[in-house]
C-alpha cells in the first residue's frame, strides 16, 4: 500500500499537535489542518527530527552498541536519508552560512544530552516512534505518534517524549503535558492499563520530568478532548475558526494571514476530506 493510500483510507482523527493548536488558537488550527498552508521548519524543528530519528535507530541496535560514539556516527547517514526523503526539511537552513558540520555538531549535543540522562544499553523499549490509535465511546478517533514505550516485565507501561526544541520551556510544558496525556489516554483505551509514567526528556536543558496520570484524570481529559473535537467540528461547518493572540503568535507562520495582525485568511476551503488530524513528522520532533 503507497502512503497516498493509507491516507486516503483513514478517518478523521484528533492528533494531539492538532487539538493542542485548536485550543491555543482556532485560526492556527484552520490554517494547518484545513488551508494546509506551508511552514518553513526552523532548524531547531529540523535537528529535532534528525535526532529523534537517530535515537529511534540506536534503539534498534544491540543494546552494546548503544553509546554516544555509535550515536554521533549515525547523525551524517540519519541526515543524508531524511533529505532525500523530504528534501523541504533541509529548506534554507545553511542559507545564513552556517555550515553543515556545525549544525549536525548541534544535533550531536542534543544526543550527547540524551546520554547523560540515562543508558540506552540498559533498557529495551517495547517500541519506538509508535502509531497509536483509539476510538472514545463517543465515536472521536484520536491518533498520534509516541517516541518511546517501555513495558515493565510486570506489565507497567512507561511513555518515553524526548524534547529537542527551542522554545522556551515554560511555554512548552503545558503542551508537553497535554500531548503526554493524549498518549496516557489511548494507551489506556487500548491496553486496559493506565500508565505508570510519563516522562518527558529535555535534551538540551538536560533534564527530565516525570508524571503518573490517574484513571479520574485521564477520564476528565477524555471529555475535554471530546469537548475540543465537537468544537472543531462546529467550526468546521461554518468556517469560523477564531484567531486568539498570544504570546506563541510569535511561533506562528501565518501572521500575514492573521486578522489579529492586519492579515486576510484565505477563502475557507471547506471541511478537508478525509484527515485533517494529521502530524507531520516536524510536529513528532517538538
Ligand atoms: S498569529 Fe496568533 S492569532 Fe494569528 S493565527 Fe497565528 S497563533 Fe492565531
Amino acid at each position: 500500500m503507497t502512503v497516498t493510500e493509507e491516507v486516503v483510507r483513514r478517518r478523521p482523527a484528533l492528533s494531539p499537535s492538532r487539538a493542542s493548536d485548536f485550543k491555543q488558537c482556532p485560526l492556527l488550527y484552520r490554517f494547518r489542518a484545513v488551508d494546509r498552508l506551508p511552514e518553513t521548519p526552523s532548524k531547531a524543528q529540523v535537528r529535532g527530527t534528525v535526532v529523534h530519528a537517530v535515537l529511534e535507530q540506536l534503539y534498534a541496535l544491540p543494546a552494546a552498541e548503544r553509546v554516544p560514539q555509535t550515536a554521533h556516527k549515525l547523525l551524517q547517514p540519519t541526515w543524508s536519508k531524511l533529505t532525500e526523503d523530504a528534501p523541504e526539511l533541509a529548506g534554507q537552513l545553511f542559507a545564513d552560512g552556517d555550515s553543515l558540520e556545525d549544525w549536525l555538531a548541534s544535533a550531536a549535543e542534543l544526543l550527547d544530552g540524551y546520554f547523560t540522562l540515562e543508558d540506552p544499553r540498559r533498557l529495551e523499549p517495547e517500541a519506538c516512534e509508535l502509531l497509536v490509535e483509539s476510538e472514545l465511546p463517543s465515536g472521536v478517533l484520536l491518533r498520534g505518534y509516541i517516541d518511546r514505550l517501555d513495558v515493565a516485565p510486570t506489565g507497567e507501561i512507561r511513555v518515553v517524549d524526548y524534547k529537542t526544541g527551542a522554545a522556551p520551556r515554560e511555554i512548552g510544558e503545558a503542551k508537553a503535558l497535554f500531548q503526554m496525556k493524549f498518549y496516557a489516554l489511548v494507551l489506556w483505551r487500548l491496553r486496559g492499563v493506565v500508565p505508570k509514567q510519563l516522562r518527558l526528556m529535555y535534551l538540551s536543558d538536560r533534564q527530565s520530568l516525570a508524571y503518573a496520570p490517574d484513571e479520574a484524570e485521564l477520564k476528565r481529559f477524555e471529555r475535554t478532548l471530546e469537548a475540543i473535537w465537537q468544537a472543531v467540528m462546529r467550526s468546521a461547518k461554518t468556517g469560523d475558526f477564531r484567531p486568539n493572540k498570544s504570546r506563541l503568535c510569535d511561533y506562528c507562520d501565518h501572521k500575514a494571514f492573521c486578522p489579529a495582525f492586519g492579515g486576510t485568511p484565505p477563502e475557507y476551503p471547506g471541511w478537508p476530506e478525509p484527515d485533517s488530524g494529521t502530524e507531520t513528522v516536524i510536529d513528532r520532533a517538538d
